[in-house]
């Protein structure tokens, strides 16, 4: 595995910075001494892999990313465990999506296994910056970016990716309580042929403007529906979306629209392996709503990285509001959650191979 990044080039930070008491205060506002950078131009492929210590990237105004939007991301976690050992969650995952991603965006693909690498090794080098109390963790945010200094539009010729790290806490300021979500007919986050199943950055600046509606309207998070019937279930914020109907698992499939959440993918084999009846179907607002008002609608939960499993208490949709679950984190939320997050702290054991260890390169 380790043959990609032979070359890379690693220049540390002369003066270290000490790693700040409030460090996970605030989700994605403090970033580690240093980066992971690698650079693509036509004709020479993906090469140059380096690190440095973090620094502005310096493009100049015609760049073409900072106009057309030419860009990937992805987002996942590394924990510290009771042993003091740091593992990635699901690394290989998190790169294959980042490589679909990028096919989506017309950007040339990076290796899977350079990728993961690069994860590895940035870690290990700012592994002094990891939390170790239980529920933070360090957030990898990789991207690339076309780093093309022209404003004609076609795919861009070079490309940038890089790879900053930040030690995170609780995401939601409500931490493991219940949001209030609500369905929203004005705004669409992805139409079938969109990119809704990229993570990329436009879908995000498309779902802005509704995330501020919903917090206007008192709010934590919107829930998507479809773009063509708006009838459609799809995703609840930045997470996926699961409900339990009496005793079956509902949630969306993917069908183009949504992303693929590697929570998702992981709570899934997780309640089929005890045993629950898992459907992945589409579900209609209107069904979801009826069913919460005749009691049949026992829990409703998102999926993602930075929340892993976060509960719904509340559902808005056409000026009602319906409470779910008593307005508290149902049974199977919290089984899913404590599961998943004892797996990533090494507190029970791993029978899939999610984490990946970050061993020490020198
Ligand atoms: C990232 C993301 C998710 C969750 O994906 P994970 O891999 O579980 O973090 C779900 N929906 C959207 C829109 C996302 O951007």
């Amino acid at each position: 595995m380790m043959e990609g990044l032979q070359g890379l080039a690693v220049r540390r930070a002369t003066e270290p910075r000490e790693v700040p008491a409030d460090a996970t205060a605030n989700f994605g506002t403090v970033f580690t001494d240093h980066m992971f950078l690698m650079r693509y131009e036509s004709g020479q492929g993906w090469h140059g892999p380096k690190i440095e210590p973090l620094h502005a990237l310096g493009l100049v105004p015609g760049t073409s990313v900072l106009h057309y939007g030419q860009a990937v991301f992805d987002g996942l976690k590394g924990f510290r465990g009771k042993d003091g050992e740091i593992r990635l969650f699901r690394p290989e995952a998190h790169a294959r999506r980042l490589r679909r991603s990028a096919e989506r965006l017309a950007i040339p693909p990076l290796a899977e296994e350079w990728v993961v690498e690069s994860f590895l090794r940035l870690v290990d080098i700012d592994r002094g910056w990891v939390p170790g109390e239980r529920g933070t963790a360090i957030y990898l945010r990789p991207a690339i970016i076309a780093s093309e200094p022209a404003i004609g539009l076609h795919p861009s010729h070079s490309y940038l990716y890089f790879l900053i790290l930040s030690p995170v806490g609780a995401y939601y300021a409500e931490g493991a309580a219940p949001v209030s979500i609500v369905a929203t007919e004005e705004f669409v986050r992805a139409a079938p042929g969109g990119l809704g199943e990229a993570k990329t950055p436009a879908n995000y600046a498309a779902s802005l403007l509704a995330a501020e509606r919903a917090k206007e309207a008192g709010f934590t998070q919107v829930l998507w529906l479809d773009a063509v019937e708006r009838r459609w279930i799809e995703e609840v914020g930045t997470m996926n979306i699961m409900v339990r109907l009496g005793e079956e698992v509902v949630t969306p499939p993917l069908s183009g629209t949504i992303l693929p959440g590697v929570t998702r993918d992981s709570a899934l084999a997780l309640m089929r392996s005890w045993g629950l009846k898992v459907s992945e179907r589409p579900l209609a607002i209107d069904a979801l709503i009826a069913a919460a008002k005749d009691g049949a609608l026992a829990e409703v939960w998102g999926t993602g990285t930075a929340a892993v499993v976060s509960p719904v208490g509340e559902i808005g949709w056409r000026g009602e509001r319906v409470r779910v679950a008593d307005g508290k984190a149902g049974a199977l939320t919290r089984r899913l959650n404590d599961a998943l997050t004892a797996i990533q702290y090494a507190e029970a054991p791993d029978p899939y191979g999610w984490t990946v260890p970050v061993p020490v390169f020198n």
